[in-house]
Formats: C-alpha cells, structure tokens, sequence
C-alpha cells in the first residue's frame, strides 16, 4: 500500500503550454518555470512533460536545481533565477552555452564572464519589486563599466511585484516604463540585441506589451490562476477564461478504520468531540507530507464522491476523516486529497482559502518523499 502519491495530468500540461502558445502567438518563446520541485509537481517529471508539450526553456530557482536538470535534459535552455550563494566557488559546473543565468551585480558578469564555454548573462533590473536586481539609478554607471571592461551582456529582465494582487495595474504598468527606459541605456552603451524577459503567468496573460522575448511561466503552467484578481482583469477585458487544467492530484488510502461512540474525542489536544456514533477513518498523510496544520478541524478530502471532512488536529503523518456517510468503506479505499470524486472536487484554492494563504504555497509544499506517477 502506497501512503500517498501524485497522479500527474500529461495532456493538462500539454493543454496549458498551449494555451499560452496560442496567447503569445508565436511572437514570444515560453519558459516553463519548474523550480521548487516544479511547484511540488516532481522537478524531472514535469521538465520532461513541458519539453515535450513544446516549452522552449526551463526556469529554475538554484544552481542545484540547474545541475538536476541539466544531466537528464543536456540540450535544454536551462534559466537560473536565484541568486546564486558561492558563485567563485562553484563557476565551473556554470561553463555551458545553455545556461542562461540572471544576475544582480557586477562582480558575477566578471565572474561568469571568465568561463568556457561562457553561459549567457542575463541582467535583473529592479523596477519596484525590491528584490534582486540593479536599480535604475545605477544603471548608467554599471553599463559604463561593463561595456569598458568589455564585459558581455546577453539578456535583460525584470519582475513585477504585484500583478496578481490587483485589477487596478498602475504600479505594473509603472515597472513597464522603467523596463524599457532601462533597456534603452543598456542599448546607448551598446547592448544591442538583449534577450529581454519581464512576465511570469499574470503578466504574460494581461499586458501584451510586456512579454517581449519570452515570458516566465510557473503557476499557470500547472492550471492554476494566479489569483482570483488575475480572473476578473482578464474578464473585465472581455477575453475568456476558464482555460486552464489542474495537471495535479494528490491521493492516499485508507490506512485504518475506527468505530467511535458519541461523546468520544478525536485526536492530539481532544479539539474535536464526536456527536453522533462516527465512523473514522486515518490516512496516512499529515504536515511532514505537506498538509498545512491549519487544515486541523477545517477542510475535507474526497471518497467515492463525496465529501468526508477532517477530525481534530492534523498529525505529522496521520489525518483522521469522518466516513460515516460513506457505505462499505474498507482499509485501502481511495482517498482524494487534491482532484476530482464523483461530481466533487477539492483544488489547492480551496485549501489556499481554508488556511489563508496561496495556491502557490499549498503546492510546493507538498513533499517530494512520494511518487509522481504520469498518466495518459
Ligand atoms: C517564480 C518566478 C516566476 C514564475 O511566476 P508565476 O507567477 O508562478 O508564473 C517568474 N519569474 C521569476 C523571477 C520567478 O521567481
């Protein structure tokens, strides 16, 4: 008996890749960003699955991340996103044509600049995110130097800070005009023909303008939206939504059953009391596998198409299910904790909105300890 294990919609992935092919019609290339664990999705499984649905480049967060890909996929555009901590040291597994690595500062053109084969050099420039980046303030004098020193430069990018938490644009559209005056000094210093790059999913769906050479697509590449602000502006444009495939689900079984009478607690600190002779059932999923805690006594699973909700507090590796109202259950039964049962469904928004965070964070919590298995 398998504790739990993702099921992984192939035709989903090639669907939502194509949705966006269709949006950027074949103006702009599609990096298919699967760091952290491609969103909890399984890094390897999900590289392979958009390379094939036709992603040009693959996005990641750490080198470590790059160097998992790069010995299973030798060919592929691998983009680094981070910063990376200890770049002197570690330079070297960089010398490849077919990594495309962002940088900040100065010292790390220098630095990768001296490799052969040399990876491409791509310029973050903060536009109001206040993350990593250059600012604009200091970009002439940098771009001086770099062209001095005759140090190359093969991309330009930037990242928008809060796309997706309005409907309002203005502060996008701010970071727009900033972009572009920076791409303007860096081509007055004689940086011409930069790979230019600004948009992860809710950009890339909402302001043309902004998706230049290729855009950064993570969470909608896994049928997830943004946000729910990210919807309505799309509606409110009049363009259609409603698009895009959940490509995950996440499912366990049964792992044991009990019979409770009224009045009986269930589970650590006696949170919850039976009121009526309940049926329990324990699954062997809990926060270590990736639940948030804060789903204790606040959410549901699904069995054999219906709703069976949580009891008491989360374990590390246990969760215990009301399956009173479920006939003939038995150790082993299906349990669906992401996806669909009968006409029921539970998504990772539905968990984001029970524990008041994102869809983003309930994904990639999910840990990489259990089988991502492909179907179709
Ligand atoms: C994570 C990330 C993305 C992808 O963002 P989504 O909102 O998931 O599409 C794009 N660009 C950068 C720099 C990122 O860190």
């Amino acid at each position: 008996m398998l504790s739990s294990w993702i099921e992984l919609s192939a035709s989903a992935l090639q669907s939502n890749v194509a949705t966006y092919k269709r949006v950027l019609e074949g103006k702009s290339k599609f990096a298919a960003v699967v760091k952290s664990n491609a969103y909890g999705h399984g890094l390897l499984e999900i590289a392979k699955l958009s390379l094939e649905a036709g992603a040009d480049y693959l996005g990641v967060n750490s080198i470590e991340e790059a160097v998992a890909l790069r010995s299973e996929f030798p060919k592929a555009v691998i983009l680094i996103m981070g910063d990376i901590p200890l770049l002197v040291q570690r330079k070297e597994i960089l010398a490849n044509e077919n990594f495309w690595i962002i940088v900040s500062r100065l010292e790390q053109i220098e630095t990768l600049a001296s490799l052969h084969p040399r990876p491409k050099i791509h310029l973050k420039i903060d536009t109001g995110m206040a993350r990593l980046g250059t600012g604009i303030q200091a970009l002439s004098s940098l771009a001086k130097t770099l062209a001095e020193k005759k140090l190359p430069l093969d991309g330009v990018a930037t990242h928008f800070a809060s796309t997706e938490d309005f409907t309002e644009h203005s502060y996008s559209h701010n970071q727009l005009v900033l972009f572009k005056e920076a791409i303007s000094i860096l081509e007055s210093h004689g940086f011409q023909n930069l790979q230019r790059h600004a948009s992860s999913s809710a950009s890339a769906l909402l302001f043309p303008e902004a998706r230049f050479d290729f855009v950064r697509v993570g969470i909608s590449l896994y049928g997830l939206w943004p946000s729910l602000e990210t919807k309505l502006s799309l509606s409110q444009m009049g363009r259609q939504v409603g698009m895009l495939q959940p490509v995950l689900q996440w499912k366990t079984q049964v792992q044991h059953l009990q019979s409770l009478q009224t009045g009986q607690f269930v589970g650590y600190g006696s949170t919850f009391k039976t009121t009526y002779p309940t049926k329990l059932a324990v699954v062997p999923v809990g926060y270590f596998e990736g639940l948030d805690r804060k789903l204790s006594n606040n959410g549901y699973m699904l069995m054999k198409g219906e709703r069976v909700r949580i009891l008491g507090r989360i374990c590390m590796n246990m969760t215990m299910l009301d399956v009173t109202h479920i006939p003939d259950v038995a150790i082993g039964d299906e349990v669906v904790i992401f996806g669909e049962s009968g006409n029921e469904k539970v998504t990772p928004d539905d968990h984001a909105t029970w524990t008041n965070t994102i869809n983003y964070e309930v994904v990639t919590r999910i840990s990489s300890v259990f089988p991502r298995i492909i179907r179709e």
